[in-house]
């Protein structure tokens, strides 16, 4: 099944070009569900939210990046699913293929389900950036399918923080984005 949800992904790339995973080996050692949020510099700067779901990464592109204020809605619009050793990519995808631009691992850690319904997901995650409940609520737009990503009350919530400013450098390797954009 995880093949199949990877066509999509694996069409849009040209693999003797991109060092991106292929997706042929699954992460070492993972046990428990993870999620990752990857800072990516393409045409338009924005983070890639992803969740371990039937063992690929479901995917939703996150223009302003996730919030800890319950009051802010971030737009996230699905994505391809991924695959599991996605995870930790971090480089700089060669320009003129999709996605071209660099990626870090802004922040990852496990995460568990509180609830699935068609249009709304709930996940209480444990990274080191953003920690706690997280709602993700389906609200389309005539044809095209968008969501919200929103910080849900109790841990976790903090109006003050803005971490996607305050703390920009990679949980994986401490480098920053314009770090991987000029030095591969
Ligand atoms: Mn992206």
């Amino acid at each position: 099944m995880a093949k199949n949800r990877l066509s999509e992904y694996r069409h849009r790339r040209d693999f003797r070009k991109t060092k991106e995973p292929k997706g042929s080996r699954r992460r070492p050692g993972a046990d428990g569900p993870i999620f990752v949020i990857q800072k990516h510099a393409a045409s338009t700067l924005h983070y890639d939210f992803r969740l371990e779901i039937d063992g690929v990464l479901r995917s939703w592109a996150v223009p302003k990046g996730p919030s800890t204020d319950p009051s802010q809605k971030r737009l996230a619009i699905p994505t391809e699913d991924h695959p599991l050793d996605y995870a930790d990519f971090e480089g700089r995808i060669p320009d003129g293929e999709y996605g071209a631009g660099a990626v870090i691992v802004w922040d990852t850690g496990s995460y568990e389900k509180m609830k699935e319904e068609d249009d709304r997901l709930e996940v209480y995650l444990r990274g080191k950036k953003v920690f706690g409940p997280y709602a993700l609520v389906r609200m389309d737009r005539d044809d095209d399918e968008q969501w919200l990503l929103v910080k849900m009350r109790g841990d976790g919530a903090d109006a003050r923080r803005n971490p996607v400013g305050t703390e920009p450098a990679s949980v994986l390797s401490g480098r920053e984005i314009d770090d991987v954009r000029e030095r591969p």
